[in-house]
């Protein structure tokens, strides 16, 4: 991951990220482009997204956002790693006896990661969903690319 993003912009696809997984069943973001002032997140998806449900996910994240959980990281052994959370994303190139670093949002999200995220989610500012398209795939398994936009809307209180 390159060295120039924003941990705001990083720590609010984090809670995009879940609440995509808890609405919709789908996968993290396969691949995201993060800026200071403009990010998209792509997934896996099976079709695109109605106004309404983007306005729903824009609602929860904020939901989330403004209760200023704290963004905590720990250093777990595979195995206590792997208790908690899928390390199936991990490349095969990680050392198995290595500890993984989890990153956690409160209670609610969990993920390995080596980001630089803020410590409160508070501090991340709202989320504003600018955009969301999607791009049929003509493979088999009928899975496109939902491509979310977004803006974060800096000092929340
Ligand atoms: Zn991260």
């Amino acid at each position: 991951m390159s060295k120039s993003y924003d941990p705001q912009m990083h720590t609010a696809e984090h809670v995009l990220n879940r609440t995509m997984v808890n609405m919709f069943g789908c996968g993290r973001s396969y691949s995201s482009h993060l800026n200071a002032d403009k990010s998209k997140c792509d997934y896996h998806f099976p079709r695109p997204l109605t106004d309404d449900e983007a306005q729903e996910l824009e609602r929860k994240i904020n939901e989330v956002l403004v209760q200023n959980l704290p963004v905590s990281t720990q250093m777990l052994s595979r195995d206590e790693a792997e208790s908690l959370v899928s390390l199936s994303s991990l490349p095969a190139s990680v050392d198995a006896a290595q500890p993984v670093r989890l990153v956690f949002v409160g209670e609610y999200d969990v993920c390995p990661c080596i980001g630089e995220h803020v410590s409160s989610t508070g501090e991340v500012g709202l989320f504003r969903l600018v955009s969301h398209d999607f791009t049929p795939s003509d493979e088999e398994n009928g899975m496109g690319r939902l491509r979310i936009r977004f803006k974060l809307k800096k000092s929340l209180i």
